[in-house]
């Protein structure tokens, strides 16, 4: 597919122009959003509080439609390659976009950027051609949504310790097992699942990973509830789910491989898309600015000076990366600033509200931060907890002596 310059600039200057007109003419600016509506929420995307079922759906479509539109008009896989619909532009051409949309009241992507950001560039990297050419493309267009079926109820940070099993059978595999805290997996069309094709074989050998049609025979999914009252994550049943030869990413058995590369991009992903707009932390300061003390203040501008660090931090840590290249180790650094930054602009709605956090006085803009407390322990979980990133960052980009594990001695 050829890209048209006009549309899809190779300019940086450029790109950001056409972008910036683009989504602003569908959207406004969530300065603007907040202006007129002080209790528009301050939810953390993945852990967000409870819906109504219709106002939920809704949602789903809208975060589907806008990357439909993002997709027809040239900047829904802008790294991507050409040949299978992308722009064939490069990681700063993505993080301009990304910056773009921040400001704007867009959909929440969450649930597709599980397949484009997280499982999209593994897929593309070790998937048949029938995954690469058929389901990408759709995945990227939001007409198709992928979740992670990698977590089990004995294997989360020890995800080597997975037990569910996949048979050969004629034309393809047969798995059976039970994954957890698949997060959108009730919305999801497919999702990428690790399973232990070895019998016998134990830790990260022996392992293969599958692309599963989640409305395939076999596959059942149930809602976890969450403490913020929402049920985003499901549990995921897989009885004799079949599963054809070429639904298998990667090689058999080189199942771990896929583990580590799509753990990598989740968790820069993560420290990227999740971090707090500017609008948000301003909606925090217009508390302290109102009725802080003088510990809020102090407070304020160490949680205002992290957060603009950390922006920086993600900015300097991708700059060496390409369109396809696997995020390295360092790239959890991301991650770690982020869920930082996060537990502090919590820390700091409770010392500046009280009890307006948790008793709806009927202020406007002080209930609605109970969302955002309550939901970010959770991003301290999802993508590997903190205390494994350190232990990695310490392992792999230190070079400091690995921790003992009970399996390696
Ligand atoms: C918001 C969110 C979204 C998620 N989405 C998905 C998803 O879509 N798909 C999916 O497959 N999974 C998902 N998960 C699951 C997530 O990957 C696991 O919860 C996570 O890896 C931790 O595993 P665990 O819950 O089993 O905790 P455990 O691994 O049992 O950890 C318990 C505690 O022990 C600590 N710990 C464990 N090992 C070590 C160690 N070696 N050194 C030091 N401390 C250690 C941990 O830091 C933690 O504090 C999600 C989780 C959350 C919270």
């Amino acid at each position: 597919m050829t890209v048209d310059e006009q549309l899809v600039p190779t300019d940086l200057d450029r790109f950001r122009a056409v972008v910036t007109e683009f989504v602003a003419a569908r959207y406004p600016r969530r300065s603007d959003v907040v202006d007129t509506d002080p209790d528009a929420p301050v939810a953390l995307p993945i852990v967000a509080g409870a819906v109504d079922p219709a106002v939920e759906a809704a949602a789903v479509e809208a975060s589907r439609q806008w990357q439909r539109d993002l997709f027809d008009a040239g900047y829904g896989w802008v790294a991507g390659p050409t040949e299978l619909g992308g722009a064939g532009l490069t990681a700063t051409h993505v993080a301009t976009l990304r910056e773009v949309t921040a400001e704007y009241a867009c959909p929440d992507d969450t649930l597709v950027r599980t397949g484009t950001q997280v499982l999209g560039p593994s897929m593309l990297a070790f998937g048949s051609d029938r995954i690469r050419t058929e389901h990408l493309p759709k995945i990227h267009r939001g007409d198709e949504l992928v979740c992670q079926l990698f977590s089990e109820p004995n294997a989360g940070s020890d995800l080597a310790n997975i037990q569910t099993r996949a048979e050969r059978v004629e034309g393809g595999w047969k798995l059976d097992g039970q994954k957890v805290w698949s997060s959108g997996a009730l919305h999801a069309d497919s999702g990428v699942c690790i399973a232990r094709t070895e019998p016998g074989s134990s830790r990260h050998k022996g392992l293969t990973a599958f692309f599963v049609d989640m409305s395939a025979p076999g596959v059942e999914i149930r809602r976890i509830e969450q403490m913020t009252g929402g049920a985003e994550f499901c549990e995921v049943f897989l009885t004799e789910t079949f599963v054809p030869d070429d639904g298998v990413v990667g090689e058999p058995g080189a199942g771990w491989h896929i583990v580590i590369d799509a753990l990598m991009n989740e968790r820069s992903s993560i420290g990227n898309e999740l971090l707090p707009e500017a609008a948000v932390m301003d909606r925090l300061l217009d508390h302290v600015r109102a009725g802080g003390d003088r510990v809020a203040r102090l407070e304020a501008a160490d949680v205002a000076g992290r957060l603009q660090v950390a922006r920086w931090l993600e900015r300097r840590l991708g700059e060496g990366y390409g369109p396809g290249d696997t995020p390295g180790p360092e790239l959890a650094l991301t991650k770690l600033a982020l869920t930082d930054v996060v537990a502090r602009m919590g820390a700091l709605a409770a010392l500046v509200l009280g009890p307006e956090l948790v008793a709806d006085a009927g202020r406007p803009g002080t209930y609605v931060w109970a969302e955002f407390v309550l939901g970010a322990p959770g991003l301290r979980i999802g993508g590997g907890t903190d205390e494994v990133l350190k232990n990695g960052i310490g392992e792999r980009v230190l070079g400091l002596p690995r921790e003992p594990v009970a399996s390696r001695t």
